[in-house]
């Protein structure tokens, strides 16, 4: 999607992937490699201008090694940073930010403590490369504790409290190398099963709570002297903001901003790493994302869909696996609610239908 919004620019580009499918092999030169192979590093940057990287699973060590050869950015801080959600919790809550209660933990002596402190019910998760809900464990009581901490490798854990969230929201912000920022409006997201379902850009969101987001962002940001795009994950409780992590990259619930803005994630990220001047990030129209999991839904119903947007990555079918996502835009909030309401019908999705029904009504009243 980086690529695809950067050729149009005059862009070209190379990507390093370890997998053999890599779905940028399309639009783009393709060197595969492992990320911390230096020989493959070094044939990645041959000649390059600039390289940055939409996996925050990268080492940030490869991150380093590049910075040496040319321009990289994110830089490796500040993906270091992201990468451990122990450290990215600390600095968000020294920064202003709410957070809900958290704990590490390396042992069973901090788990019971967590435990003790934080009461049930409780989220552990792997404090790294963890992704799409994976790497967590719920602990609704204490028989679980011990089996759930063994579960995630014993280690390097964080215990976090369950939050009763009204609802999800992600901010996805840019930084451009002299400190200018631009910001994507608060978007409201479902997940299923810890990963993300769908993504609703329109929908009402406290004035407030986006500037909350906002300056929180922009905190973050100059504090990593942050180049490029990034999204903050949070829970909205009883009108506040709780953040939950960061995202040193393009980020899913940002996908809409494809066909719902001026200038998509990918083209200001591209904007930014390059330092060129940010575009216009404003809402167009109410705007949808809904990720196809596991596999593509049939085509030729998805385009018979009114104001829907085909994106198929042409990935393995897995379950669970973020394989593509379709847009849809409406005139009004309404209409929007109705659209995607009837369109999870239409794909086969209708079991989402309950999860996601309390954000639409959020939507229609929007
Ligand atoms: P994460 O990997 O932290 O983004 O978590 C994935 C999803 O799990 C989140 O988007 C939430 O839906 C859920 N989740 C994570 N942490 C918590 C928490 N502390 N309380 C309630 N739900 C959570």
């Amino acid at each position: 999607m980086m690529a695809l919004a950067g050729v149009p620019m005059g862009l070209r580009f190379r990507v390093l992937d370890h997998a053999a499918d890599c779905c940028a092999q399309d639009v783009a030169e393709f060197v595969r490699g492992e990320f911390d192979d230096d020989g493959a590093l070094m044939r990645f940057a041959q000649g390059l201008t600039v390289a940055t990287f939409d996996f925050e699973n990268v080492p940030a060590a490869s991150i380093a090694r590049l910075s040496k050869q040319l321009k990289v950015a994110p830089n490796a801080t500040a993906l270091a940073t992201a990468q451990d959600r122990g450290i990215e919790k600390q600095s968000a809550r020294e920064l202003g930010a709410n957070v809900g209660a958290f704990m590490l933990v390396d042992n069973a002596e901090q788990a019971d403590q967590a435990l003790r402190d934080i009461g049930l019910p409780l989220i552990l998760k792997t404090r790294r490369m963890g992704y799409d809900g994976k790497g967590q464990a719920r602990i609704r009581d204490q028989s679980e504790l011990e089996p759930g901490r063994q579960s995630l490798g014993g280690t390097a854990l964080i215990a976090e409290a369950f939050v009763p969230f009204k609802r999800e929201l992600s901010l996805v912000a840019v930084r451009a190398r002299g400190g200018n920022m631009a910001f994507y409006p608060l978007v409201e997201n479902v997940h299923i099963d810890g990963v993300l379902a769908l993504t609703l850009a329109g929908t009402a969101v406290e004035d407030k709570l986006n500037q909350q987001a906002k300056s929180l962002a922009r905190g973050i940001a100059e504090q990593l002297d942050y180049v490029g795009a990034f999204a903050l994950e949070f829970f909205e409780l009883e009108g506040k903001l709780l953040f939950n992590e960061m995202a040193p990259r393009v980020h899913n619930s940002g996908h809409w901003s494809i066909e719902g803005t001026a200038a998509s994630q990918f083209e200001n990220h591209l904007r930014a790493i390059l330092d060129w001047p940010l575009g216009k990030t404003e809402l167009r129209q109410p705007t949808a994302m809904i990720n196809c999991l596991g596999a593509m839904p049939e085509r030729s119903l998805a385009l018979d869909l009114a104001d829907a947007h085909w994106h198929d990555y042409r990935k393995q079918p897995r379950v669970g696996r973020k394989v593509g996502h379709i847009t849809i835009q409406a005139e009004s909030c309404r209409a929007l609610a109705d659209q995607v309401w009837d369109a999870l019908a239409v794909l086969g999705m209708s079991a989402w239908q309950p999860s996601v029904h309390a954000a639409l009504e959020r939507l229609r009243t929007s």
